[in-house]
């Protein structure tokens, strides 16, 4: 069976459970089979399946080092990658390039030789550079006088007064969304539905429709420090004021609220802004217990309450 539909199948009849256990069954229309993009929250009766509707989404982009782990809905992810992932992308290769890292996609970047400019693009290959005009980007008879500056110091000897600078340009919010987003789909494919149908998480969904997102409670945290390829799924249960679920993909720590309706977005932005120090460093030590990364949905909450009943 195509790993869609197998996902389509198991992930269905959990979702109506979910719905039941909230009073919202008589939102789905009949006994048919259906499953919600976690994102849209719009439910998807099997055929979608079939017209490439539902489709599976990578945590994080996969330009960004992510895996197939869900479904989404070919909007909500194709929507993502325009509004946020590209913002993401860019800024990891900026990062990346002044970090001595490799790009693995060119960085616009402006020469200048002599005082004359040529724009193009960088790349690192993480022991060298390699640098590259982009005609249709310049003025030929500006890209001749930076070529004849660059030529006219070799043929002399010495080198050219050569500089450059980075123009590539990112949204750091949009990007910042972009990662927040692939916490809450890295969430709810851990915990399932009756985690991300909680009201709590409402404002995430929002954000994720919005094309602004500067009022965005500030629930993400950065380590340069973590290897890019970490992944955690936390549900932090001390300090008691930080009480979430934590979600570290990379150098990226987001913090969504916790699994028992106890905490919002807004006060756990609260939390983290009281932990940070002069510099702007938040120092915390979080524990609780840690849920496998999911390489597929696990809704690890749901099947646990199917078990043991209501808790
Ligand atoms: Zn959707």
């Amino acid at each position: 069976m195509d790993k869609r539909e197998h996902w389509f199948n198991e992930g269905a009849p959990l979702f109506r459970q979910a719905l039941e256990q909230l009073g919202l069954a008589d939102r789905l229309p009949s006994a048919d089979a259906y499953y919600a993009c976690p994102c849209c929250l719009i439910a998807y009766p099997l055929e979608a399946i079939v017209e490439q509707v539902l489709t599976i989404e990578h945590v994080p982009p996969d330009a960004l080092g992510g895996k197939g782990m869900l479904l989404t809905c070919k909007r909500c992810n194709n929507d993502a990658g325009r509004h946020f992932d590209a913002h993401a992308i860019k800024r990891a290769a900026v990062h990346n390039f002044l970090l001595g890292r490799r790009t693995n996609r060119p960085v616009r970047a402006e020469f200048l030789a002599d005082g004359i400019p040529v724009r193009g693009e960088v790349q690192s290959s993480g022991a060298g550079w390699l640098m590259q005009g982009v005609p249709r980007q310049n003025d030929p008879a500006v890209a001749d006088a930076h070529e004849r500056a660059l030529r006219a110091a070799s043929e002399r000897g010495d080198a050219p007064q050569f500089t450059f600078t980075i123009t590539e340009r990112f949204s750091p919010e949009q990007a910042d969304v972009s990662w927040i987003r692939s916490a809450y789909l890295a969430a709810f494919a851990a915990l399932g539905w009756r985690y991300i149908l909680r009201p709590a998480l409402d404002p995430i969904r929002r954000l994720l429709k919005s094309d602004s997102p500067t009022e965005m409670p500030l629930i993400i945290g950065f380590n340069a420090e973590t290897d890019s390829s970490a992944r955690a799924v936390m549900i932090v249960e001390e300090p008691e004021n930080l009480r979430s679920v934590q979600v570290m993909i990379g150098h990226y720590s987001v913090f969504l609220p916790d699994p028992w309706g106890t905490s919002t977005l807004e006060e756990l932005a609260e939390s983290l802004a009281g932990s940070r120090d002069a510099e702007g460093k938040v120092t915390y030590t979080l524990s609780g217990l840690t849920a496998p990364w999911p390489t597929k949905p696990l809704y690890l909450l749901d099947k646990a309450i199917t078990q043991h009943g209501t808790p």
